[in-house]
């Protein structure tokens, strides 16, 4: 087994956290990724990587740090993300207090327990030999958002398999859902709310477009099951309308987002919504916003040697897990870079209190040094 170096690790991930990442796209005038970008360089550099920042689009870093292989094996990818949701409600977001076991602080769990785990596992690989393949980390931007780190790195860095590196608890990620935005508008006629001759209702026109998706959400949807990943859904998000009591209104907007499974593609949401609308009286319907599920072979390369490794470590096979949230795997994926999910165990993403296990950021990284050498072959 490849030893991990655990005072190496903990430092990194206090470093972390130390770091405030919360994205500006979230909150208007955080500071996003550019100090936490120059301390991952550093950090990286100091373990013999090479390491580069790569504006993904202004002032919003991706970090790429390369373990270079001696040459004639395969190269393994592992990503995260560098930003963070909001630390309002929390204490001290930024101290990483550590207490039975567990690192406090925004971004432990979701995702700088994973970044630490990812950092450990290549200098415990460089220290462990020569690498055939080459193992790249990529340290993204804007996960949180609108992934705009990981879509600029998809057209510029190629490797023959990824991990994403969000937690999971140490089970093996194959698939998530995906999602998409739908906007409908309905029109009405303006008129006093006195003259029903003249008026015409644009929110009670919403309302069969809202009946028709209930339907959809109540019968089509629920014959669709996924082993991993259980049913499509849509639920209704934002609704605006209406001028006033006394006036028939003459326009309503609805949006709704409909969270997707494997195979579901752009146009067949479009189609459905479509039906959706056209059964519920007419009007306007648009997709605003679209990212597909995603889900890899159980028999693919990444998806063996991951689980051959984390059986090593953790001295039993993980669950192979369906995830419900959608991730850059899909983006990664859809670059032609078969990808799992792997990380650590913790709670509170997104939430009030948030913390890693450190155990299980240690067994995290002993899983990806082992997984790594494996992929990429030794020299
Ligand atoms: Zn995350």
């Amino acid at each position: 087994m490849i030893t991990i170096d655990q005072t190496l690790l903990r430092d990194v991930l206090r470093g972390l956290i130390a770091c405030n990442s919360i994205n500006p796209s979230l909150v208007p005038g955080a500071p996003g990724e550019g100090q936490i970008a120059l301390y991952v360089t550093t950090v990286c550099r100091d373990l013999g990587l090479e390491a580069e920042l790569v504006e993904a689009a202004h002032g919003r870093p991706n970090v790429i740090a390369t373990l270079r292989g001696e040459g004639g094996g395969r190269r393994l990818l592992l990503n995260g993300h560098l930003d963070t949701v909001a630390a309002e409600g929390m204490d001290r977001p930024f101290e990483a207090v550590e207490r039975e076991g567990r690192f406090y602080g925004r971004g432990a769990v979701d995702m700088k327990g994973s970044l630490a785990a990812m950092i450990a596992a290549s200098g415990a690989v460089r220290a462990h030999g020569r690498l055939a393949g080459d193992l790249i980390l990529t340290f993204v931007a804007d996960e949180e958002y609108a992934s705009l780190g990981t879509e600029a790195l998809a057209g510029t860095v190629t490797a023959d398999a990824a991990i994403v590196t969000e937690p999971t608890a140490l089970a093996i990620g194959i698939a998530h859902k995906g999602f998409a935005w739908v906007r409908f508008e309905t029109g009405g006629r303006a008129a006093h709310g006195s003259d029903y001759r003249e008026g015409r209702d644009a929110i009670a026109a919403m309302g069969h477009v809202l009946a028709e998706l209930r339907r959809l959400e109540l019968n089509r949807l629920t014959q669709h099951r996924h082993a991993l990943l259980g049913r499509p859904s849509v639920h209704a998000s934002l609704i605006e309308g209406g001028d006033g009591l006394s006036t028939y209104p003459s326009r309503c907007v609805l949006q709704v987002e409909r969270r997707t499974l494997p195979g579901e593609t752009v146009a067949d949401i479009e189609a459905e919504m479509l039906e959706v609308l056209q059964r519920g009286g007419g009007g306007r319907v648009e997709v605003l916003f679209f990212r597909p599920a995603y889900e890899v072979s159980h028999d693919a390369p990444i998806v063996q040697t991951l689980s051959s490794a984390a059986s090593r470590v953790l001295g039993s096979r993980p669950p192979l897990i369906g995830l419900a949230p959608w991730m850059d795997s899909a983006i990664l994926g859809g670059a032609g870079i078969p990808s799992v999910i792997f990380g650590p165990a913790g709670a509170g993403a997104h939430a009030a209190e948030e913390y890693v296990e450190i155990d299980s950021v240690v067994r995290c990284a002993e899983v990806l040094a082992s997984a790594a050498v494996e992929f990429c072959g030794e020299r």
